[in-house]
Order: structure tokens, then C-alpha cells, then sequence
């Protein structure tokens, strides 16, 4: 092969809890309104047919502790808490036992979105891109091996903003757990090690502003952080 012309930017290389190898991020998958409560502050019925998701960018995902700045095009940036669920074998139209071996580990992410603009696309029937691919616009914690956690069965999760809590609650809620998402997901795609799924916000979701800081949690796993840079 010869000589390319450009690098492309990096994708983030996530840290894995205890191991020194870090998780090369590939695709990045959100599932949408998967939390009876949120989708009912979105204004939205919870369709319980199937799942739906969106794709976010992995060369616009950033590793909790940064500070970025408040981004362009928006004047309503929301915070979303998920857990995220990393892959780390090839699987296709999983059964549930697959679907349940095919996890790598799992970590904290926040799915920051451009609200507005989210919603704005929606109400025309247009994709969400511009609301939700937006650069910084995935914050991704440490991950921990899926055997060092033991599943996200009865796990507080919850997100404060500057130290006051906003989201609270708990992966039982979830209308479609972790397994049930990748049976869904690899009948569409051939999942494989690298892709990342989000797996939807709980409640509370709302607007940060510049010189905010999040932090967010889940039990047993590490914290993500995400600081908006001070206003100039
Ligand atoms: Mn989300």
C-alpha cells in the first residue's frame, strides 16, 4: 500500500480498570428512550416493539476529565448518564447466551447532546445528527471487565451537576436490558470488539452551561467527569 495523504484524528484508546491494555473505541451506538421516565419528560411514548438507536462519531468521543469548551449551535446542551456496554468478541444475530459473551466490559459515559437542535430535526422528521454527533459529545470513563463487575442488575445510576444531583436511579429500570440490546443490534450489524452501546439516559435529563462540571456514576463502576471550559 502506498502513502497516505492525512492522518485522521485519533480515536480514544479507553482505560481498562486494573489491566494496562487500554479499549480502542471503533463505533459508538446509543439506544433512545429506554427508560420509561425519560422518554416520558421527552413528550415521548415508550414503544416496547423494538429498540431504536442513533450513531455517534468515535473520533468525537473524548476520556472523562476533560474540559471542553460549550459548544457551537446550541442554547440548550443537555447531559445524559448511560452506562455503556463495550463488545469484545465478533457476534451476528446473537442468542441471549451470545449476546451475554460477547461483553467485553462495561463503563460510564455521558451522551451530551445538543437539545434544541435534537429536537427542532425530530419535529421535522429529519435525523438527529446535528443534535447528538456534535465533537466532545461523548464522554467515555475507565472501563471494568464485565467479570470484575458482575452485571448491572439492582446498579445505582446517577448524575450530579456541580455537586447537586440531577438523575438517580437504577439499570433495573432499563425497558431493554444489555442482552436484549445486542440480540437486537447484531441482527443489523456484525458487532465486533471496539463497539460501544450506550444504552439510554434515566430521568432528569437537563442543561449545563459554560464553567458547569458533571460527574456521574454507577455502582461498582468509575465515575465520569465532564467539565464545560469558563465563559470568555
Ligand atoms: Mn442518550
Amino acid at each position: 500500500m502506498g502513502d497516505i495523504l492525512f492522518r485522521l484524528p485519533e480515536t480514544p484508546v479507553v482505560p481498562v480498570s486494573g489491566k494496562a491494555a487500554g479499549y480502542p473505541v471503533g463505533r459508538i451506538f446509543c439506544v433512545g428512550r429506554n427508560y420509561a421516565a425519560h422518554a416520558a419528560e421527552m413528550g415521548n411514548e415508550v414503544d416496547r416493539e423494538a429498540p431504536f438507536y442513533f450513531t455517534k462519531s468515535a473520533a468525537n468521543a473524548v476520556l472523562t476529565g476533560s474540559v471542553v469548551p460549550y459548544p457551537p449551535g446550541t442554547e440548550n446542551f443537555h447531559y445524559e448518564m448511560e452506562l455503556a456496554v463495550a463488545i469484545g468478541a465478533p457476534v451476528f444475530r446473537a442468542s441471549i447466551e451470545e449476546a451475554a459473551a460477547a461483553v467485553f466490559g462495561y463503563g460510564c459515559a455521558l451522551d451530551m447532546t445538543r437539545r434544541d437542535v435534537q429536537i427542532r430535526e425530530r419535529q421535522k422528521q429529519r435525523p438527529w445528527d446535528l443534535g447528538k454527533d456534535l465533537e466532545n459529545g461523548t464522554v467515555l470513563a475507565p472501563l471494568t471487565k464485565a467479570a470484575d463487575w458482575g452485571g448491572p442488575s439492582g446498579r445505582r445510576i446517577w448524575l450530579e451537576v456541580n455537586g447537586e444531583n440531577r438523575q438517580d436511579a437504577s439499570l433495573d429500570e432499563m425497558i431493554w436490558p444489555v442482552k436484549e440490546i445486542i440480540c437486537h443490534l447484531s441482527g443489523f450489524y456484525h458487532l465486533r470488539p471496539g463497539d460501544l452501546i450506550l444504552t439510554g439516559t434515566p430521568a432528569g435529563v437537563g442543561a449545563v452551561h459554560s464553567g458547569d462540571r458533571m460527574r456521574g456514576g454507577i455502582d461498582g463502576l468509575e465515575p465520569v467527569e465532564l467539565a464545560l471550559a469558563a465563559a470568555e
